[in-house]
């Protein structure tokens, strides 16, 4: 496979198109704002301007990467793609929409993957006449950076869409881990309630933010704490996360904190509102 489109240039649509024409594919990279794909190419420039000053590629490495990604506001242009990854907004509705109309663009043959964080695959999957090859890639955030690549099977995903993609992900440099399509996959199911718990130590009063990161960090080994990662998250898409989760399984052990959705009702999402658990000055630094 040498062709993918990717649907969505926002935060993870371009990370992801860069990370394949990285590995010499031609991505098709489609966003409906046009706005979101002159921005995706400047980050994605940006980031591999970054990776030539570290030595990681070479000077003339980013002009032949970005030749490589053609930007485009329509869905059409998945018609050459041997795998689309759909990165668009986590909206159910929206990705029922895109993978409808995926399946009429796409070839035949063509594996239809999403990036979703918490939509069912197998509910998306069954939008397509192919629900066979529709599979979860779950890239982590930033894709340039992260090696992580959760595969995640739908009800009726095929052993050969896996093996492609599991292969696909180890060729672009990834781990590939395969799951099953289950409420929060397993990044999810298990990060979001340790979050949870940890914005709920901050409403009871246990110990401050800064505290609670501390602890986690220094106790626990984690590169970052609980709070900060939520922050960079987003609490609003923590939130969603966590009630996917309590609707899917039915646990109230992944009730979200009231904390959390007080502050998310407040605007107050983390690192993109400049304040959440830890306040940020424009330069993103933590304060
Ligand atoms: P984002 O909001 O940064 O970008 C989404 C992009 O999709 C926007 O540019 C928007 O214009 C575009 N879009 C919306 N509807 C569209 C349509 N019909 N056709 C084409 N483009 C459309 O979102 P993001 O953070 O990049 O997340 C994208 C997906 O990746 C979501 O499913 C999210 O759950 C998942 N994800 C996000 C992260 C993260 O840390 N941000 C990590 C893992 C997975």
């Amino acid at each position: 496979m040498t062709r993918a489109a990717v649907i969505g240039a926002g935060t993870m649509g371009n990370g992801i198109a860069h990370v394949f024409a990285q590995h010499g594919w031609e991505v098709a990279l489609v966003d409906s704002a046009a706005g979101a794909l002159e921005k995706a190419t400047a980050t994605m420039r940006g980031n591999l301007d970054r990776q030539v000053k570290k030595g990681t590629i070479p000077p003339e490495a980013p002009a032949e990467i970005l030749a490589r990604v053609k930007t485009g506001t329509s869905l059409d242009a998945a018609a050459g793609a041997a795998l689309v990854v759909e990165a668009a907004s986590e909206d159910p509705s929206v990705k029922f929409a895109i993978f409808e109309q995926l399946d009429r663009v796409a070839p035949p043959g063509a594996i239809l993957a999403t990036n979703t964080s918490s939509i069912s695959i197998t509910e998306i999957a069954a939008r397509t006449r192919r629900p066979e090859q529709v599979i979860g890639m779950h890239f982590m955030n930033p894709v340039p950076v992260m090696q992580l690549v959760e595969v995640i099977r739908g009800q009726a995903t095929s052993d050969a869409t896996t093996a492609s993609v599991m292969e696909t992900a180890r060729a672009l440099g990834k781990v590939p881990v395969e799951v099953h399509d289950y409420p929060g996959f397993v990044a999810n199911r298990v990060l979001m309630p340790m979050i949870n718990e940890a914005v709920f130590c901050v409403m009871e009063g246990v110990a401050t933010p800064e505290s609670i990161d501390t602890v986690m960090k220094l106790g626990m080994a984690h590169p970052m704490g609980p709070l900060a990662l939520a922050d960079f998250i987003g609490l609003d898409v923590c939130l969603a996360i966590l009630d996917v989760l309590h609707r899917g399984l039915g646990d109230d052990k992944y009730r979200a904190c009231p904390l959390l959705r007080r502050m998310v009702a407040a605007g107050q999402l983390g690192r993109k509102t400049g304040r959440g658990f830890f306040s940020y000055d424009s330069g993103q630094g933590k304060g």
